[in-house]
């Protein structure tokens, strides 16, 4: 595995890796601080909001290449915080994902995840580790939409059923490391009762929402708006909901949501 290219725009630095078979995965590095990686070449999960996935799973990455992209890029950028949030879902390739995880660990670094939360199985065990935060990918409460927007990333329902298991047993400080992610697209998701169930969600769980604005460089759909964007937030925050969020870097042509490639022409 080689580096094979940096890319820089005002905001993320995009690296470009070279893998043994030949194949091309990325990595983007933001905020100063955080190496956003992947986890597979591809990503079975389909979402419609991304771009990752276009070209479906073509295979897992070993433990040496998801460790090797913070290796690789180490002594250039001064990496604290890694984002298993690249190409994949890591719950889909979870045995690799967890030994590079312990590496993380013991090279001192903070470790986060994205995950939609399929397979349920795998979302119990990563709930349980020593991580800095999960976001679950939740963006419906109504399972058609959510079906529709994220193909084959499991029921709702199920993982829901997997949150209201296993969230009992962990102490509030650890609960505060988990929250669900809502990514809000014009038309689909954004109305007044979507963000009343989202709200009622989060409160009968007792997580937090990263309330996420749309990548509009993603062509498949529209942003909300500032406007509406905030009166949403506000909603959140009168019901008593602890609410991160969006940030400029996830909404980047360059390296932002949705936006990572495998095999870049
Ligand atoms: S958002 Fe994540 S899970 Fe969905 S297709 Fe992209 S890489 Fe896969």
């Amino acid at each position: 595995m080689k580096l094979l290219q940096e890319l820089s725009s005002s905001l993320n630095r995009l690296f470009l890796f070279e893998l043994k078979d030949g194949n091309r995965i990325e990595a983007v590095f933001y905020r100063g601080d955080t190496l956003c990686i992947s986890t597979q070449v591809g990503c079975a999960v389909g979402c419609k909001f991304c771009l990752s996935g276009s070209v479906g799973l073509l295979r897992n990455l070993s433990t040496e290449e998801i460790f090797g992209q913070y290796q690789l890029l180490k002594g250039r950028i001064p990496i604290r915080r890694i984002a298993i949030a690249g190409i994949g879902e890591p719950l889909m390739n979870l045995e690799k994902v967890l030994s590079a995880f312990w590496e993380f660990k013991r090279a001192g670094l903070r470790v986060s995840f994205y995950t939609t939360g399929f397979p349920y199985e795998n979302l119990r065990k990563l709930l349980h580790l020593p991580h800095n935060g999960i976001s679950l990918s939740i963006h419906s409460l109504r399972e058609d939409v959510r079906k529709f927007l994220l193909p084959h990333g499991g029921r709702l329902e199920r993982v829901l059923r997997v949150l209201e298991e296993e969230l009992p047993k962990m102490s509030p400080r650890r609960r505060k490391k988990i929250s669900l992610a809502y990514l809000l697209i014009k038309g689909f998701n954004d109305l007044e009762e979507d963000i009343h169930l989202l709200g009622n969600l989060a409160k009968a769980l007792r997580l937090s929402v990263t309330l996420l604005r749309y990548n509009q460089t993603v062509p498949s759909f529209e942003d909300v708006g500032d406007e509406h964007y905030h009166r949403l937030f506000l909603m959140l925050r009168s019901m008593g909901v602890r609410v991160t969020l969006s940030t400029r870097f996830r909404r980047d042509e360059l390296g932002g949501c949705g936006r990572l490639l495998v095999n870049r022409a």
